[in-house]
């Protein structure tokens, strides 16, 4: 990939979103790889953020899932749903807050399944309008259920 033309790459992903910012990424990041890490994907979220395309949360979910490392990638789910059950207090108002608090508050080796979970839950269940509260197992412990019976 490092050596791979931009057109030729472009080519093979140009059906997901965004594909022109993430050709540019994914070939950056692979002569970031070659250059700094000898050819290896580094396996730290601090190391992976220096590779192009690569955030914080992608990093998370890269270690969590490749190394079951205990980080938490904090993604729209995540963040509502920690929010709304009340897993992490209202101060946390940004997902590197979210993050903090979970991270904190999961038992370190439950981590990287609770990312998963906390998924999806808000993708089937505690859905961002309409959560659906009558056929959630959770609601002894929602602080949200609590509060709005
Ligand atoms: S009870 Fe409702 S608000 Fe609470 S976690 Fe379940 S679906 Fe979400």
């Amino acid at each position: 990939m490092s050596r791979a033309k931009t057109e030729d790459l472009f080519g093979l992903i140009k059906s997901i979103s965004y594909p022109n910012n993430k050709t540019k990424h994914l070939i950056g990041m692979a002569r970031k790889v070659l250059s700094d890490f000898d050819g290896k994907i580094p396996m730290t979220v601090e190391q992976l953020m220096t590779l192009p395309g690569v955030g914080r949360k992608t990093a998370n979910v890269i270690t969590s899932v490749v190394e079951k490392q205990p980080n938490m990638a904090v993604d729209t789910h995540v963040f509502r749903v920690s929010r709304r059950i009340g897993l992490v207090s209202q101060k946390a108002t940004t997902p590197l807050a979210v993050e903090k608090e979970l991270v904190k508050n999961i038992p370190e080796e439950l981590v990287h399944k609770a990312h998963h979970w906390l998924i999806l839950h808000g993708r089937y269940i505690c859905t961002a309008r309409n959560p659906k509260c009558r056929e959630c197992g959770l609601q002894a412990a929602c602080l949200y259920f609590q509060r709005e019976q």
